[in-house]
């Protein structure tokens, strides 16, 4: 008998908690299933008795957690029909969108904010062959567009406002229950639209609760803990802001789209949202590289960079277990990585065994 069971992506291994039929077309890319990785240095470094784990979603099919809603999405437009989708992006929703639309056989249309979305996110989003509309404006911008432009044509929207995004992207949470048995005590996440705490709070919410019988299997859910760059803060500002700014673009937002839902999970969950320099991001991605070996993009780091800071006030306290989200690949943004390790940058030397051997010595 045949005992290995392939990983066919989140939809398949959590179809009984997500909106498919036996009919429906799955348009998948083996998404999910990312590994949760307990940090060993960093606790010891800041001399803290915490357990804290980070879920790393770089390791998705595109390079970002945009994949499990993006599964999801796409498979229920293609069920529906559509031919073409289009999202307004800061980079991973066009990369995930113009994947997963290859794989469906339809068409995908992104409008980015020229000169604000980092190379490699450009890079795969070109090589998917989605068409690109670039456009002389930020997020925001282009988000008031997708929405207008719908009405318009033929076109279904892929932006976290379609609620099966956020059905697939809570599947993150349930990995994380049957990884560590249990719900973690705080979950830190970085906060742009706001729509993946939205999901993680379902997931935690949905999970404590038996699909069959309706019963509650527990009551423990985490303390959502929401954290923005500095110059794009709305949830920390307590309104909108007009013109965010931010070296972590995945989250330069200012019109979050999941306003209302993050406020009610802060609010049932007995969280927080908080902001964090974009010194304090880029220092939080930097030691998360030199010293658990972990290469996140920079608005991923917002989360440990959070949790580190909340940690050293008490607010998290110790013996506490927390996960915080890493929700991009550092590769995906090569130029920002560089720029920090500008007194790393190799010189050359020349190709004899003395001078390697002397580069060795030197350094040893
Ligand atoms: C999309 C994204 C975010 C923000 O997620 P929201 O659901 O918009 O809050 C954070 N980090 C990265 C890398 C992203 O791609």
């Amino acid at each position: 008998m045949d005992t290995h069971t392939r990983y066919t992506g989140l939809i398949e291994h959590y179809r009984d908690r997500l909106p498919v039929s036996e009919t429906t077309r799955l348009i998948s890319l083996g998404e999910g299933n990312t590994p949760l990785i307990q940090l060993q240095n960093i606790p010891r470094l800041i001399g803290k008795d915490v357990d804290i784990y980070v879920k790393f979603e770089g390791l998705n099919p595109t390079g970002s957690f945009k994949d499990r809603g993006m599964t999801m999405a796409v498979t229920k437009a293609v069920e529906a029909g559509s031919q073409a989708i289009i999202c307004a992006s800061t980079g991973n929703t066009s990369a995930a969108a113009a994947a997963y639309a290859v794989r469906a056989g339809i068409k995908a249309f992104v409008l980015i904010p020229e000169g604000k979305i980092a190379l490699g996110k450009l890079a795969q989003t070109l090589m998917y062959g989605a068409k690109i509309i670039q456009i002389n404006g930020n997020f925001d911008a282009g988000m008031a567009l997708v929405k207008e432009v719908a009405d318009h044509a033929p076109v279904t929207i892929v932006n976290s406002i379609n609620p099966f995004r956020l059905e697939g992207q809570k599947t993150a949470a349930f990995e994380i229950v049957d990884e560590l048995g249990t719900a973690p005590d705080y979950h830190c996440l970085p906060v742009g639209n706001a729509g993946n705490i939205t999901a993680y709070w379902k997931g935690y919410s949905e999970y404590s609760t038996d699909t069959a019988t309706h019963k509650a299997v527990t009551d423990k859910r985490p303390v959502m803990c929401g954290y923005q760059a500095a110059g794009a803060a709305p949830f920390v500002a307590g309104k909108m802001v007009d013109n965010p700014e931010t070296i972590a673009t995945a989250i330069r937002i200012g019109h979050p789209q999941s306003w209302d839902l993050a406020w009610n999970v802060q609010k049932q969950s007995n969280g927080w949202f908080d902001s964090q320099t974009d010194q304090q991001i880029l220092a939080a991605q930097k030691m998360l590289s030199q010293y658990e070996g972990i290469f996140c993009e920079p608005a991923s780091a917002t989360s440990l960079a959070g949790a580190l800071q909340d940690i050293a006030s008490g607010k998290i306290p110790e013996g506490s277990r927390i996960v915080c989200t890493l929700t991009g690949n550092g590769i995906k943004d090569p130029d920002t990585a560089i720029a920090q390790c500008k007194d790393a940058v190799p010189v050359t030397i020349d190709a004899s065994l003395d001078a390697v051997k002397k580069a060795i010595l030197d350094n040893i």
